[in-house]
């Protein structure tokens, strides 16, 4: 099973690495800059080698990179909306840097602007940023639908890949407190859920899954993440989203919150057990 977590390190990919395997993973998320935006650091090819060897020797799967959260490709502000195009083209480039991986975002808020007007501008930038030359799979990550964030429904996010041009190879990143809070009972019914992704949005778009519990019942629309067995989704529920025949062989990323990477590797130990692993 391919199971990690969100990571960070000031040591480039070898940290990553390195942190990955300490804690029992062999997946790992990580920021390509500075959540909150900001310059990213040029990537170093001598990094890169050292993390492509752990990554072999260890059997590694694939890792996924997550766009600044600052990142609002249906911003109402052009200004924002070039800032989003800017970055997103940047991290692309650099992704290159660590071929055949993934990007994720989060599609963003039309913030009044009304949901249809806010996919067409996703769908804009995603047509400009998007190259056929590109090894990297972008995710759209599935929102709560907090606020005006688009995401929040499976046809949301169908309609955005639908509106692209270039979206052929467009992927979904799942996040389980996400689903969750928009109301998608993946507790009571996993089944019914997967079937309506599928017919929705397609399992085959289905890349990655964010594995998080949730702080708040079913369709509360608030996207606080929990420990995993601490929330309102539960180990037994997110034991069975493991498992899945359907889900099984993805990666699962966990984002849930910890003081340190004791927390993680107990989580990925309970996970790998729940799973037979
Ligand atoms: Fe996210
Ligand atoms: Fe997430
Ligand atoms: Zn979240």
């Amino acid at each position: 099973m391919f199971l990690g977590c969100h990571l960070s390190s000031a040591d480039g990919f070898r940290g990553l690495a390195r942190d990955a395997v300490s804690i029992g993973a062999n997946v790992f998320q990580f920021f390509t800059r500075n959540p909150r935006g900001g310059a990213a650091k040029p990537v170093d090819p001598e990094d890169v080698a050292a993390y492509l060897a752990t990554a072999k020797e260890r059997g590694f799967g694939p890792i996924l990179a997550h766009a600044p959260y600052t990142l609002n490709p249906c911003s109402a502000k052009p200004e924002v909306r070039s800032f989003a195009r800017e970055v997103f083209a940047d991290d692309l480039r650099r992704m290159e840097f660590v071929p055949g991986n993934m990007y994720n975002f989060h599609p963003g808020s039309h913030v009044g602007q009304g949901a249809e007007k806010g996919i067409a501008l996703i769908a804009e930038i995603l047509d400009e940023v998007l190259d056929e030359g590109q090894s990297t799979t972008v995710l759209l990550e599935t929102m709560s639908g907090k606020g005006s964030e688009i995401g929040g429904s499976f046809d949301e996010i169908r309609a955005i890949i639908d509106h692209t041009a270039k979206g052929a190879r467009l992927g979904v990143c799942l996040d389980t407190c996400h689903v969750w809070d928009a109301g998608y009972d993946i507790v009571g019914d996993l089944d019914g859920v997967l079937r309506r992704f599928d017919s929705e949005i397609g399992l085959d778009r289905l890349r990655a899954i964010h594995l998080n519990d949730s702080k708040n019942p079913l369709g509360s629309r608030k996207d606080r993440h929990a420990r995993i067995g601490e929330g309102h989704i539960g180990l037994d529920a997110l034991a069975r989203v493991v498992r899945h025949p359907l889900l099984r062989d993805l990666p699962f990323y966990l984002e849930t919150p910890q003081d340190d990477l004791s927390g993680w590797a107990e989580e990925i130990a309970v996970l790998r057990r729940a799973a037979g692993d």
